[in-house]
């Protein structure tokens, strides 16, 4: 079974295919990885095969694996994701160690997750001891219930609300902290994309609204040095690798005290962003 699960998905375009027909037999078995190999002499239920040739099937059609299995690392913490909502990133997880490095200088008290999804960046925050109060917003109702059970799986306080999150800034009270990983992907490169985002991860999280990839950083900086932050206040915004020069600009231009941290391939990836004391 093994070895035609591993020769279905290299068929279908999957990038590792051993590794993930691995995993997803393993989860038909309701085994790990390990525990797989070890039990690779003993019999199968039909049961199991059913279930394995289900997910190998849902695989094949590109749908991610994580959708699959139900569940996602973050900060080396398990987070529960199904279709509906975005898949963290790796490289996501920057946005943390800055939020950690600012927490070590000065304490925070209410920190925003603008965009939470399903809500790794505020309950990854809540976890790392970052902030007394964590507020965790988003439009799309779907995601926040992820939010939600990742909240509570995690023991984590955090206050979530449904709504748009600019709106939600301009009347709120100030922030000493606000995070953020907006969808920043232009709809002109849709093509591009892996079938595995493009046809299955939620367009509200990935596509900029206006198709102008900018529009986040735009809205964020201009609420963050009028009046989403306090004076001091920090705003941590995730980039696509292209958008460092010009969000550093619309950041300066706002006023804020900016620069451009790289993830650690080197690419850009988060606008820094100090709203002046
Ligand atoms: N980094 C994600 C991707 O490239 C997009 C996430 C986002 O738009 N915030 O698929």
């Amino acid at each position: 079974m093994r070895a035609m699960a591993q020769a279905f998905l290299d068929r279908r375009g999957v990038e590792n295919p051993r590794l993930e027909a691995d995993l997803l037999v393993s989860h038909a078995l309701g085994c790990d990885r390990l525990h797989l190999l070890m039990r690779l002499e003993s019999p199968v239920l039909g049961s199991e095969v059913d279930r394995a040739r289900d997910f190998l099937v849902r695989r094949g059609r590109r749908e991610p694996l994580a959708y699959i299995t139900g569940h996602s690392e973050f900060y080396s913490r398990p987070f529960l994701v199904g279709p509906g909502c975005l898949i963290p990133r790796p490289e996501t997880e920057l946005l943390i160690d800055l939020a950690k490095d600012e927490s070590k200088a000065r304490s925070l008290g209410r920190v925003c997750d603008v965009g939470t999804g399903s809500g790794v960046l505020a309950v990854t925050l809540v976890c790392e001891g970052i902030g007394d109060k964590l507020l965790g917003i988003d439009l799309d109702g779907a995601a926040l219930e992820y939010a939600c059970r990742n909240a509570k799986s995690l023991d984590a306080a955090v206050e979530l609300l449904h709504q748009d999150g600019l709106e939600f800034l301009a009347g709120a009270e100030p922030f000493d902290l606000i995070v953020s990983n907006p969808p920043y992907v232009d709809p002109a490169v849709v093509e591009e994309l892996e079938p595995e985002v493009r046809e299955h991860e939620p367009a509200l999280a990935l596509f900029a609204p206006q198709g102008d990839p900018d529009y986040w950083v735009r809205e964020l900086c201009a609420l963050a040095a009028s009046r989403a932050l306090n004076p001091g206040g920090l705003l941590l915004v995730e980039l696509g690798c292209d958008q460092g020069p010009r969000a550093l600009s619309l950041a300066q231009v706002a006023g804020l005290e900016a620069r451009i941290v790289p993830d650690l391939a080197g690419l850009d990836r988060v606008l820094w962003a100090r709203r002046r004391a």
